[in-house]
């Protein structure tokens, strides 16, 4: 049961539009996440799970829930739209965890909302198993993000270039405020709605800060996720502005991958054709976005815009350092690195590099780091690698243990999520459900789980994702 007051929909009505959840006709469980739900104290322990598809597709509604589509806008590929918004998800309604925090609630896919424009409002079901199985492994590698509490299909058929079975997502997430919403009352010169906009963001997520605190706290948290991603190969495919988190979650899974051989500048979004995506242009385009949220709080950080400018260009100007900073602390810790030296950077850099020059997968290339640990022969970079490592003054076996806590062994790798989802199509839901369970303990060499571990064969390399909208 919703136990909340829904707080985002007391908001001026200039926040969101009311709007009912399309029913779908025939909707059948997929997925539960039954530990979250317990989490969430949802109270689901005892629902069937025909109860479950009607509450996951919006044929029954939580008591209390008050369905809204949320308005925001965004820069989507560096061109600014004023006007985007929830055009194919539904917010239920807000929940308190056990932990006391508060989440959104949100079905993806449950039809038209009044921000639509010419799209359906639905989703296949391709994207509703990728954003599935990657938001719970996210989570799982300990990564700040949105999770998965449920999955249906619809009975009913979408068009995209084809006709494809559709299915509807539940996403939870500590708030569906964006760099988008600000945008969107700031475009308007809404002030009004944009300080509201900014006193909820500030209570919600960073109590007690000034809107200037407020801003370098989003410019850290967004810096520690962007290094993150890094750090595991992640590209996330499509950082619009209105794809980017206040809070500092990863949001919006759409043509996403994990990178099997490293290659820098690795793009695999289909819709990316200039790169703006790329893993290494990552970390640019985090603060390209933070700037446009800059640009909004302008009214807000003073009355007189040119010492706000000034204010907030003094934040912009630490964020290369911010940024440059956590990538290094998170990729020292890749290379069991606990202790900081000037060197570090300079080794790292050279260390991927080689990884690049022969090819080798990222994932495995670190992983297997715990174990060569103590070979003598090797590659140039390893030799560097190990007399740094020795360096500190931990055991072997302290090491390893940090270095296998740190490097996944599994994944969601994109062949495999390709496979679930090609499987589910035919109503096959064996691999999805087999990599939702191996996805919960990426640290775990599991047994039986080996071929899960390996790059894709060459005739198994998928060139592109689709977001599938
Ligand atoms: P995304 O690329 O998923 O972040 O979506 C960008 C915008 O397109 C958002 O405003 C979405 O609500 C909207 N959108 C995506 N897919 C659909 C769809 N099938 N029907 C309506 N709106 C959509
Ligand atoms: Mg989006």
């Amino acid at each position: 049961m919703i136990k909340s007051n829904n707080s985002y929909s007391e908001l001026p009505e200039a926040f969101f539009k009311e709007i009912m959840p399309s029913s779908a006709i025939s909707p059948e469980l997929l997925a539960f996440n039954s530990q979250l739900a317990k989490e969430l104290q949802l109270d689901l322990e005892k629902s069937t799970p025909s109860e479950l598809a009607k509450l996951f597709s919006g044929l029954d509604l939580f008591p209390n829930s008050k369905p809204i589509a949320l308005a925001y806008a965004g820069h989507q590929f560096g061109n600014f739209v004023p006007q985007l918004g929830d055009g194919r998800a539904v917010l239920l309604g807000e929940v308190i965890s056990i932990e006391g925090e508060r989440f959104d609630i949100q079905l993806k896919g449950s039809g038209q909302t009044p921000f639509s424009r010419r799209g359906d409002g639905r989703s296949s079901l391709g994207p509703v198993i990728r954003e599935y199985i990657v938001s719970e492994a996210m989570n799982a590698l300990g990564v700040p993000t949105t999770r998965a509490l449920a999955a249906v299909t619809t009975g009913e058929m979408v068009f995209r270039e084809e006709e494809l079975p559709g299915g509807i997502f539940t996403r939870v997430a500590s708030s569906h405020l964006r760099i988008g919403t600000f945008q969107y009352f700031a475009a308007r010169q809404d002030i009004t709605n944009l300080k509201i906009l900014a006193d909820y963001a500030i209570e919600r997520h960073y109590p007690d800060s000034t809107y200037l605190s407020f801003f370098e706290k989003v410019c850290h948290n967004q810096a520690r996720l962007i290094a993150h991603w890094m750090s595991i190969g992640f590209i996330h495919g499509v950082m619009n502005t209105d794809n980017m988190s206040i809070s500092g979650e990863t949001i919006d899974y759409g043509p996403c991958a994990f990178m099997d051989i490293f290659k820098a500048d690795q793009v695999y979004s289909f819709i990316d054709r200039q790169g703006r995506y790329a893993y290494n242009n990552q970390i640019q385009i985090a603060q390209w976005n933070l700037t446009r949220l800059a640009e909004c709080l302008i009214p807000l950080i003073d009355d007189d815009s040119q010492e706000a400018i000034k204010k907030l260009e003094a934040v912009l100007a630490t964020l290369p350092t911010i940024f440059e900073n956590e990538w290094l602390k998170k990729m020292r810790l890749k290379l069991g690195l606990l202790d900081e030296m000037e060197e570090d950077g300079p080794l790292i850099v050279d260390f991927l590099n080689d990884l690049q020059v022969r090819g080798q997968d990222f994932t495995n290339s670190f992983r297997n780091l715990s174990s060569q640990l103590e070979q003598k022969d090797a590659f140039p970079i390893l030799m560097r690698w190990r007399e740094r490592v020795r360096s500190q003054s931990l055991s072997t076996q302290e090491i390893i243990d940090h270095l296998d806590a740190t490097n996944p062994a599994n994944i969601p790798r994109n062949h495999l999520i390709e496979k679930a989802i090609q499987l589910g199509l035919t109503g096959d839901y064996t691999l999805f459900n087999r990599l939702n369970e191996v996805y919960q303990s990426p640290f775990t060499i599991q047994s039986g789980c080996e071929d899960l571990q390996k790059p894709p064969e060459v005739h198994e390399i998928i060139q592109n994702t689709f977001c599938g909208t």
